[in-house]
Protein backbone atom coordinates (compact mmCIF):
# COMPACT_ATOMS: atom_id res chain seq x y z
CA UNK A 1 0.00 0.00 0.00
CA UNK A 2 1.37 3.57 -1.20
CA UNK A 3 0.41 6.31 1.41
CA UNK A 4 -0.07 9.85 -0.39
CA UNK A 5 -1.37 13.25 1.33
CA UNK A 6 -3.54 14.15 -2.28
CA UNK A 7 -4.35 11.59 -5.37
CA UNK A 8 -5.79 14.26 -8.14
CA UNK A 9 -7.83 12.55 -11.27
CA UNK A 10 -7.28 14.29 -14.26
CA UNK A 11 -4.16 15.61 -15.62
CA UNK A 12 -5.56 18.87 -17.61
CA UNK A 13 -4.43 22.37 -16.67
CA UNK A 14 -6.50 22.02 -13.36
CA UNK A 15 -5.44 19.23 -12.24
CA UNK A 16 -1.82 19.19 -13.16
CA UNK A 17 -1.67 22.83 -12.09
CA UNK A 18 -2.84 21.42 -8.45
CA UNK A 19 -0.70 18.88 -7.85
CA UNK A 20 1.93 20.94 -8.72
CA UNK A 21 1.11 23.68 -5.93
CA UNK A 22 0.33 20.77 -3.50
CA UNK A 23 3.95 19.46 -4.55
CA UNK A 24 5.63 22.43 -4.06
CA UNK A 25 4.08 22.96 -0.47
CA UNK A 26 5.55 19.71 0.31
CA UNK A 27 2.58 16.97 -0.11
CA UNK A 28 3.28 13.67 -1.48
CA UNK A 29 0.86 13.79 -4.50
CA UNK A 30 -0.23 11.27 -6.74
CA UNK A 31 -1.61 12.83 -10.09
CA UNK A 32 -3.43 9.78 -12.24
CA UNK A 33 -4.67 10.48 -16.37
CA UNK A 34 -6.55 7.93 -18.27
CA UNK A 35 -4.92 8.84 -21.65
CA UNK A 36 -2.02 10.68 -22.47
CA UNK A 37 -0.84 13.58 -24.06
CA UNK A 38 -0.69 12.46 -28.17
CA UNK A 39 -4.21 13.59 -29.62
CA UNK A 40 -4.99 16.72 -30.20
CA UNK A 41 -7.32 18.53 -27.65
CA UNK A 42 -9.48 21.68 -28.68
CA UNK A 43 -9.26 25.06 -26.53
CA UNK A 44 -6.09 26.71 -28.25
CA UNK A 45 -6.84 30.15 -27.71
CA UNK A 46 -5.94 31.39 -24.69
CA UNK A 47 -6.56 35.22 -23.23
CA UNK A 48 -3.89 36.98 -22.18
CA UNK A 49 -4.98 36.67 -18.50
CA UNK A 50 -3.40 33.56 -18.70
CA UNK A 51 -0.01 35.21 -18.59
CA UNK A 52 -1.08 36.76 -15.54
CA UNK A 53 -2.55 33.54 -14.08
CA UNK A 54 1.23 31.84 -15.26
CA UNK A 55 3.09 34.55 -13.48
CA UNK A 56 1.11 33.69 -10.49
CA UNK A 57 1.46 30.62 -10.08
CA UNK A 58 5.42 30.99 -10.95
CA UNK A 59 5.14 28.83 -14.01
CA UNK A 60 7.66 29.46 -15.96
CA UNK A 61 6.99 30.13 -20.18
CA UNK A 62 9.80 28.67 -21.32
CA UNK A 63 8.68 25.22 -21.88
CA UNK A 64 5.73 26.90 -23.83
CA UNK A 65 8.15 28.56 -26.38
CA UNK A 66 8.21 26.24 -29.03
CA UNK A 67 4.10 25.56 -29.40
CA UNK A 68 2.83 28.82 -28.43
CA UNK A 69 2.87 31.88 -30.77
CA UNK A 70 1.17 35.49 -29.89
CA UNK A 71 -2.36 36.87 -30.48
CA UNK A 72 -3.39 40.57 -30.86
CA UNK A 73 -6.78 39.91 -30.32
CA UNK A 74 -9.88 38.92 -31.88
CA UNK A 75 -12.01 39.73 -35.47
CA UNK A 76 -15.47 39.19 -34.99
CA UNK A 77 -18.17 39.01 -37.58
CA UNK A 78 -21.20 38.75 -35.37
CA UNK A 79 -24.76 40.28 -35.65
CA UNK A 80 -23.74 41.49 -39.41
CA UNK A 81 -20.77 43.69 -38.24
CA UNK A 82 -17.11 43.13 -38.67
CA UNK A 83 -15.40 44.29 -35.14
CA UNK A 84 -11.75 44.22 -34.40
CA UNK A 85 -10.75 44.04 -30.63
CA UNK A 86 -7.35 44.14 -29.77
CA UNK A 87 -6.84 42.73 -26.11
CA UNK A 88 -4.70 46.07 -25.84
CA UNK A 89 -8.23 47.89 -25.97
CA UNK A 90 -9.21 46.59 -23.23
CA UNK A 91 -6.26 46.91 -20.73
CA UNK A 92 -5.19 42.98 -21.30
CA UNK A 93 -2.11 41.53 -22.34
CA UNK A 94 -2.06 39.89 -26.16
CA UNK A 95 -3.58 36.33 -26.05
CA UNK A 96 -1.90 33.15 -26.52
CA UNK A 97 -3.10 30.11 -29.36
CA UNK A 98 -0.84 26.86 -28.47
CA UNK A 99 -0.88 23.56 -29.52
CA UNK A 100 -3.47 22.57 -26.75
CA UNK A 101 -2.34 18.70 -25.86
CA UNK A 102 1.76 20.48 -25.90
CA UNK A 103 0.73 22.76 -23.85
CA UNK A 104 -1.66 20.06 -21.24
CA UNK A 105 2.14 18.10 -20.91
CA UNK A 106 3.82 20.58 -20.57
CA UNK A 107 2.32 21.32 -17.53
CA UNK A 108 2.05 18.21 -16.42
CA UNK A 109 6.09 17.69 -16.65
CA UNK A 110 6.45 20.99 -14.70
CA UNK A 111 4.31 18.93 -12.02
CA UNK A 112 6.17 15.55 -12.11
CA UNK A 113 9.55 18.09 -12.57
CA UNK A 114 7.94 19.65 -9.04
CA UNK A 115 7.56 15.99 -7.07
CA UNK A 116 3.99 15.06 -8.25
CA UNK A 117 4.16 11.26 -9.40
CA UNK A 118 2.46 11.02 -12.38
CA UNK A 119 0.89 7.65 -13.73
CA UNK A 120 -0.55 8.21 -17.95
CA UNK A 121 -3.19 5.67 -19.13
CA UNK A 122 -3.95 4.31 -15.63
CA UNK A 123 -7.08 4.69 -13.67
CA UNK A 124 -7.74 3.97 -9.90
CA UNK A 125 -10.13 1.17 -9.48
CA UNK A 126 -12.37 0.91 -6.73
CA UNK A 127 -11.70 3.55 -4.78
CA UNK A 128 -13.38 3.76 -1.53
CA UNK A 129 -13.43 5.92 1.97
CA UNK A 130 -12.65 4.12 5.52
CA UNK A 131 -11.93 5.44 8.54
CA UNK A 132 -10.80 8.73 6.61
CA UNK A 133 -9.27 7.72 4.11
CA UNK A 134 -9.67 6.64 0.21
CA UNK A 135 -7.83 3.57 -0.57
CA UNK A 136 -8.08 2.14 -4.34
CA UNK A 137 -5.77 0.23 -7.05
CA UNK A 138 -4.22 1.99 -9.34
CA UNK A 139 -3.98 0.34 -12.95
CA UNK A 140 -3.55 0.46 -16.86
CA UNK A 141 -6.12 -1.27 -19.17
CA UNK A 142 -4.16 -4.57 -18.63
CA UNK A 143 -4.55 -4.88 -15.07
CA UNK A 144 -4.35 -4.01 -11.45
CA UNK A 145 -1.00 -2.12 -10.27
CA UNK A 146 -0.84 -0.77 -7.56
CA UNK A 147 -2.29 -0.21 -4.02
CA UNK A 148 -2.89 3.46 -3.04
CA UNK A 149 -4.60 5.36 -0.07
CA UNK A 150 -5.17 9.17 0.55
CA UNK A 151 -6.72 11.51 3.01
CA UNK A 152 -7.97 13.36 0.01
CA UNK A 153 -9.25 13.31 -3.77
CA UNK A 154 -9.03 16.20 -6.02
CA UNK A 155 -11.81 15.51 -8.86
CA UNK A 156 -9.71 17.49 -12.01
CA UNK A 157 -11.39 14.87 -14.79
CA UNK A 158 -12.63 18.44 -16.95
CA UNK A 159 -16.73 18.03 -17.21
CA UNK A 160 -17.34 14.29 -16.69
CA UNK A 161 -16.49 15.52 -13.21
CA UNK A 162 -16.47 11.95 -12.89
CA UNK A 163 -15.33 11.30 -9.16
CA UNK A 164 -18.13 14.44 -7.93
CA UNK A 165 -21.03 12.44 -9.93
CA UNK A 166 -19.47 8.77 -8.13
CA UNK A 167 -20.27 11.11 -4.82
CA UNK A 168 -23.84 11.62 -5.70
CA UNK A 169 -23.24 14.89 -7.26
CA UNK A 170 -24.80 15.82 -10.62
CA UNK A 171 -24.28 18.33 -13.51
CA UNK A 172 -26.60 21.22 -14.26
CA UNK A 173 -25.90 21.88 -17.49
CA UNK A 174 -27.38 25.43 -19.55
CA UNK A 175 -28.56 24.66 -23.19
CA UNK A 176 -26.92 22.02 -25.57
CA UNK A 177 -24.36 23.59 -27.62
CA UNK A 178 -22.10 21.25 -29.15
CA UNK A 179 -18.42 21.98 -30.71
CA UNK A 180 -17.28 20.12 -33.78
CA UNK A 181 -13.44 20.95 -34.51
CA UNK A 182 -11.69 20.09 -37.23
CA UNK A 183 -7.50 20.14 -36.89
CA UNK A 184 -6.49 21.11 -40.58
CA UNK A 185 -3.10 19.20 -42.16
CA UNK A 186 -1.98 22.70 -43.52
CA UNK A 187 -1.19 25.83 -42.80
CA UNK A 188 -3.26 28.88 -44.08
CA UNK A 189 -3.04 32.86 -44.31
CA UNK A 190 -5.77 34.89 -42.55
CA UNK A 191 -5.25 38.34 -42.89
CA UNK A 192 -5.76 39.07 -39.58
CA UNK A 193 -2.77 36.76 -38.47
CA UNK A 194 -2.87 35.21 -35.65
CA UNK A 195 -5.97 37.12 -34.57
CA UNK A 196 -8.83 34.58 -33.31
CA UNK A 197 -11.54 35.17 -36.09
CA UNK A 198 -15.09 34.24 -34.55
CA UNK A 199 -18.02 34.15 -36.80
CA UNK A 200 -21.87 33.82 -36.56
CA UNK A 201 -23.46 31.78 -39.06
CA UNK A 202 -27.28 30.50 -39.16
CA UNK A 203 -26.57 27.24 -37.36
CA UNK A 204 -24.29 28.82 -34.33
CA UNK A 205 -20.79 30.45 -34.32
CA UNK A 206 -17.04 29.23 -35.90
CA UNK A 207 -13.63 29.94 -34.46
CA UNK A 208 -10.52 29.86 -36.35
CA UNK A 209 -7.20 29.79 -35.30
CA UNK A 210 -4.55 30.24 -37.69
CA UNK A 211 -0.49 29.37 -37.65
CA UNK A 212 -0.75 27.03 -34.62
CA UNK A 213 2.75 25.76 -35.30
CA UNK A 214 1.90 25.26 -39.10
CA UNK A 215 -1.29 24.34 -38.75
CA UNK A 216 -4.84 25.45 -38.78
CA UNK A 217 -8.31 25.03 -36.09
CA UNK A 218 -11.87 25.47 -37.50
CA UNK A 219 -14.04 25.10 -34.67
CA UNK A 220 -18.15 25.52 -35.81
CA UNK A 221 -20.20 25.72 -32.37
CA UNK A 222 -23.65 24.53 -32.80
CA UNK A 223 -26.86 23.04 -31.04
CA UNK A 224 -26.39 19.17 -30.67
CA UNK A 225 -30.29 19.48 -31.51
CA UNK A 226 -30.15 20.94 -34.71
CA UNK A 227 -27.30 18.51 -35.42
CA UNK A 228 -29.34 15.23 -34.47
CA UNK A 229 -32.54 16.84 -37.17
CA UNK A 230 -30.16 17.75 -39.68
CA UNK A 231 -29.71 13.89 -39.71
CA UNK A 232 -26.08 14.81 -41.65
CA UNK A 233 -23.18 13.25 -40.13
CA UNK A 234 -20.77 15.62 -37.43
CA UNK A 235 -18.25 16.34 -40.81
CA UNK A 236 -21.09 16.59 -43.41
CA UNK A 237 -22.94 19.24 -40.87
CA UNK A 238 -19.47 20.76 -39.97
CA UNK A 239 -19.20 20.71 -43.95
CA UNK A 240 -22.55 22.28 -44.87
CA UNK A 241 -22.36 25.13 -42.12
CA UNK A 242 -18.84 26.21 -43.12
CA UNK A 243 -20.61 27.10 -46.89
CA UNK A 244 -22.15 29.68 -44.99
CA UNK A 245 -19.95 31.43 -43.38
CA UNK A 246 -18.31 35.36 -45.01
CA UNK A 247 -15.11 35.01 -43.73
CA UNK A 248 -14.06 31.56 -42.19
CA UNK A 249 -14.67 29.58 -45.46
CA UNK A 250 -13.22 32.05 -47.87
CA UNK A 251 -9.44 31.46 -45.20
CA UNK A 252 -10.25 27.50 -44.83
CA UNK A 253 -10.74 26.98 -48.39
CA UNK A 254 -11.11 23.42 -49.69
CA UNK A 255 -10.69 21.66 -46.28
CA UNK A 256 -8.12 18.94 -45.94
CA UNK A 257 -9.12 17.62 -42.11
CA UNK A 258 -6.53 15.61 -40.35
CA UNK A 259 -8.48 15.16 -37.04
CA UNK A 260 -12.11 16.04 -36.09
CA UNK A 261 -13.86 16.02 -33.32
CA UNK A 262 -16.95 16.22 -31.44
CA UNK A 263 -17.25 17.75 -28.02
CA UNK A 264 -19.35 18.91 -25.59
CA UNK A 265 -19.76 22.87 -25.40
CA UNK A 266 -22.53 24.10 -22.67
CA UNK A 267 -21.79 25.61 -19.58
CA UNK A 268 -22.98 23.69 -16.61
CA UNK A 269 -22.10 23.37 -12.69
CA UNK A 270 -22.15 20.58 -10.65
CA UNK A 271 -24.19 20.54 -7.65
CA UNK A 272 -21.69 20.06 -5.43
CA UNK A 273 -17.82 20.86 -5.87
CA UNK A 274 -16.80 19.81 -2.08
CA UNK A 275 -17.32 16.84 0.04
CA UNK A 276 -16.12 15.03 2.98
CA UNK A 277 -12.62 14.14 1.71
CA UNK A 278 -12.77 15.44 -1.61
CA UNK A 279 -13.65 18.63 -4.12
CA UNK A 280 -13.69 19.10 -7.66
CA UNK A 281 -11.76 22.40 -9.57
CA UNK A 282 -11.69 23.21 -13.11
CA UNK A 283 -13.99 21.88 -15.50
CA UNK A 284 -15.35 19.85 -12.90
CA UNK A 285 -16.35 22.26 -10.64
CA UNK A 286 -17.99 24.44 -13.41
CA UNK A 287 -17.77 24.78 -17.43
CA UNK A 288 -17.35 27.64 -19.19
CA UNK A 289 -18.81 28.25 -22.76
CA UNK A 290 -15.73 28.47 -24.68
CA UNK A 291 -17.43 32.13 -26.13
CA UNK A 292 -15.46 34.03 -23.39
CA UNK A 293 -12.06 32.07 -23.68
CA UNK A 294 -11.69 31.68 -19.85
CA UNK A 295 -12.23 28.13 -19.85
CA UNK A 296 -8.05 27.70 -18.77
CA UNK A 297 -7.84 30.69 -17.02
CA UNK A 298 -10.53 29.08 -15.15
CA UNK A 299 -8.55 25.95 -14.88
CA UNK A 300 -5.60 27.71 -13.47
CA UNK A 301 -7.77 29.96 -11.14
CA UNK A 302 -9.48 26.73 -9.58
CA UNK A 303 -5.96 25.32 -8.90
CA UNK A 304 -5.05 27.70 -6.73
CA UNK A 305 -8.00 28.58 -4.81
CA UNK A 306 -8.00 25.17 -4.07
CA UNK A 307 -4.55 25.04 -2.86
CA UNK A 308 -5.30 28.15 -0.60
CA UNK A 309 -8.09 26.67 0.73
CA UNK A 310 -6.33 23.29 1.67
CA UNK A 311 -3.28 24.94 3.31
CA UNK A 312 -5.63 27.27 5.83
CA UNK A 313 -8.31 24.54 6.65
CA UNK A 314 -7.11 21.04 5.19
CA UNK A 315 -10.55 19.34 6.06
CA UNK A 316 -12.13 22.17 4.03
CA UNK A 317 -14.76 22.51 7.08
CA UNK A 318 -14.99 26.16 7.08
CA UNK A 319 -13.33 26.87 3.71
CA UNK A 320 -15.69 24.17 1.84
CA UNK A 321 -18.72 26.05 1.94
CA UNK A 322 -16.59 29.84 0.73
CA UNK A 323 -14.72 27.48 -2.09
CA UNK A 324 -18.30 26.43 -3.32
CA UNK A 325 -19.79 29.74 -3.15
CA UNK A 326 -17.16 31.44 -5.23
CA UNK A 327 -17.60 28.78 -7.74
CA UNK A 328 -21.50 29.32 -8.08
CA UNK A 329 -20.50 33.22 -8.11
CA UNK A 330 -18.20 32.82 -10.63
CA UNK A 331 -20.49 30.64 -13.38
CA UNK A 332 -23.62 32.79 -12.65
CA UNK A 333 -21.43 36.05 -13.53
CA UNK A 334 -20.23 34.10 -17.21
CA UNK A 335 -23.69 33.09 -17.68
CA UNK A 336 -25.14 36.95 -17.16
CA UNK A 337 -22.17 37.38 -19.81
CA UNK A 338 -23.19 34.94 -21.98
CA UNK A 339 -26.36 36.14 -22.33
CA UNK A 340 -25.63 39.46 -23.52
CA UNK A 341 -23.56 38.16 -26.15
CA UNK A 342 -25.69 35.72 -27.80
CA UNK A 343 -28.42 38.13 -27.46
CA UNK A 344 -32.25 37.74 -27.01
CA UNK A 345 -32.58 35.14 -29.60
CA UNK A 346 -31.17 32.14 -28.43
CA UNK A 347 -29.80 31.03 -31.40
CA UNK A 348 -28.53 27.45 -30.17
CA UNK A 349 -32.00 26.61 -30.06
CA UNK A 350 -32.84 27.96 -33.72
CA UNK A 351 -34.58 25.36 -35.26
CA UNK A 352 -32.57 25.88 -38.60
CA UNK A 353 -32.22 22.13 -39.45
CA UNK A 354 -33.68 22.81 -42.93
CA UNK A 355 -31.29 25.46 -44.00
CA UNK A 356 -28.59 23.44 -43.18
CA UNK A 357 -29.30 20.54 -45.30
CA UNK A 358 -30.06 23.01 -48.27
CA UNK A 359 -26.60 24.18 -48.25
C1 LIG B 1 -14.32 23.00 -28.19
C2 LIG B 1 -13.72 23.71 -27.01
C3 LIG B 1 -12.97 24.85 -27.22
C4 LIG B 1 -12.40 25.52 -26.15
N1 LIG B 1 -11.67 26.64 -26.39
C5 LIG B 1 -11.05 27.27 -25.36
C6 LIG B 1 -10.21 28.38 -25.61
O1 LIG B 1 -10.01 28.79 -26.77
N2 LIG B 1 -9.60 28.97 -24.54
C7 LIG B 1 -9.77 28.51 -23.26
O2 LIG B 1 -9.19 29.08 -22.33
N3 LIG B 1 -10.57 27.45 -23.01
C8 LIG B 1 -11.20 26.82 -24.02
N4 LIG B 1 -11.99 25.73 -23.77
C9 LIG B 1 -12.17 25.28 -22.38
C10 LIG B 1 -10.91 24.60 -21.83
O3 LIG B 1 -10.40 23.67 -22.76
C11 LIG B 1 -11.27 23.91 -20.52
O4 LIG B 1 -11.93 24.83 -19.70
C12 LIG B 1 -10.02 23.38 -19.80
O5 LIG B 1 -9.40 22.38 -20.57
C13 LIG B 1 -10.43 22.81 -18.45
O6 LIG B 1 -9.31 22.25 -17.84
P1 LIG B 1 -9.50 21.06 -16.78
O7 LIG B 1 -8.14 20.68 -16.35
O8 LIG B 1 -10.50 21.45 -15.77
O9 LIG B 1 -10.18 19.87 -17.60
P2 LIG B 1 -9.68 19.09 -18.88
O10 LIG B 1 -8.78 19.91 -19.70
O11 LIG B 1 -10.91 18.54 -19.52
O12 LIG B 1 -8.82 17.88 -18.29
C14 LIG B 1 -9.41 16.79 -17.65
C15 LIG B 1 -8.44 15.62 -17.71
O13 LIG B 1 -8.94 14.55 -16.91
C16 LIG B 1 -8.75 13.32 -17.60
N5 LIG B 1 -9.72 12.37 -17.03
C17 LIG B 1 -11.06 12.33 -17.21
N6 LIG B 1 -11.60 11.34 -16.46
C18 LIG B 1 -10.57 10.75 -15.79
C19 LIG B 1 -10.50 9.69 -14.83
N7 LIG B 1 -11.59 9.04 -14.42
N8 LIG B 1 -9.28 9.36 -14.35
C20 LIG B 1 -8.16 10.02 -14.75
N9 LIG B 1 -8.17 11.04 -15.66
C21 LIG B 1 -9.37 11.41 -16.15
C22 LIG B 1 -8.97 13.69 -19.04
O14 LIG B 1 -8.42 12.75 -19.93
C23 LIG B 1 -8.28 15.06 -19.12
O15 LIG B 1 -6.91 14.94 -19.41
C24 LIG B 1 -12.59 25.03 -24.83
C25 LIG B 1 -13.35 23.88 -24.62
C26 LIG B 1 -13.91 23.22 -25.69
C27 LIG B 1 -14.73 21.98 -25.45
Amino acid sequence: MTEFDQIVLGAGPAGSTVARLLALNGARVLLVERYDFEAPRPGEHLSGVVRVELDRLAIPLSPFQDIASRSAGIVSRWDGSRVERTYQMSGAQDGICVVRNRFDEALYLLAIEAGVKGRCRQKIHGLGRQRGMWSGMLGNRDGMGLSIRAPLVIDATGRRAAFARSQGAQRISAGDQFALTAWLDRDTTSPDGNNLLVEECASGWWSLSCNIAGGTIATHYTSLRTLKQSKLTPRQYWDAALAQTVEVRRIVGLPVVGHFGVYPAFPAQTSSVVGTGWLAVGDAAATLDPVGGQGLVWALHTAQRALEALLADPGMEVLGPLYRDAVGDRLQRHLTGRRDVYGSVDKMHANIAERIRGG
